[in-house]
């Protein structure tokens, strides 16, 4: 059995989130069951990159995981597209043996069993304006999947007001899970520079919307990846 691998790069920090800041690995599965509206990883996500995307065992995986690690223990973060399409519980089960932690980033759409393998699962339903449908039942399947992992946690990237509403319910649902916000990032296509005061003004909107309802639940990030790098892909 191979994985679909739209890239393997590392190590760097994680941009966002839980694990913000944290030195990882990032293994980028290829292939999404989404079509966001503003996804910034459709290079790991359409099938006109297919061409692009390696198959690979997942020893050889693991392998190139070492590789960058210098043998060294990190968080792997198995990013994508949707990693959850796939089965990465036997380059789980290799890394764990030898002392590294998995984190794994999905919109929670497909639930798998090596979920429960984890150290950090990370929900992430999209909000009304990636133009999909969280399909509540599916996302619930995953956090039962994720029982047994260290910890799950919520992620809302948000957009506008009509986002940030539909947060607040997300969160209602699902209030013992820690909900992490960010401010979405408009400006994906890679040839186009990012406004570094346009992301500062979208994260003091963001902030000052939930401190203005005393909605104190959410912590609430910018993406350092892109304050740091921009659209470059692979850091
Ligand atoms: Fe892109 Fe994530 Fe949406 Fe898939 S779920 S299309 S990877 S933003």
């Amino acid at each position: 059995m191979t994985l679909r691998i739209a890239e393997i790069f590392g190590p760097t920090i994680q941009g966002e989130g839980a694990l913000i800041g944290e030195p990882t690995v990032f293994v980028r599965a290829g292939g999404c069951d989404y079509r966001c509206a503003w996804c910034d990883s459709m290079h790991a996500v359409d099938s006109a990159f297919r061409r692009d995307w390696t198959r690979m065992s997942a020893g050889a995986v693991w392998e190139k995981v070492q590789d960058l690690a210098g043998g060294l223990p990190l968080t792997v973060s198995l990013s994508g597209g949707n990693p959850a399409i796939q089965d990465f519980g036997p380059l789980i089960a290799l890394g764990r043996a030898a002392g590294y932690r998995f984190a794994c980033e999905t919109q929670g759409s497909i639930a798998r069993p090596w979920f429960a393998e984890l150290d950090t699962l990370v929900l992430s339903p999209k909000p009304p304006s990636s133009g999909e449908t969280v399909d509540w039942d599916a996302f619930a399947a995953c956090r039962e999947a994720g029982r047994r992992a260290l910890r799950t946690v919520m992620k809302i990237v948000i957009f506008d007001r009509t986002d940030y509403e539909w947060a607040k319910r997300a969160h209602a649902r699902h209030p013992d899970l820690p909900l992490y916000l960010q401010p979405g990032n408009p400006d994906v296509d890679l040839d186009t520079p990012v406004d570094p005061q346009a992301l500062a003004d979208r994260l003091g909107w963001l902030t000052q919307a939930a401190m203005d309802d005393r909605w104190f639940a959410p912590r609430i990030l910018p993406q350092l990846h892109v304050l740091i790098w921009g659209n470059k892909r692979g850091v």
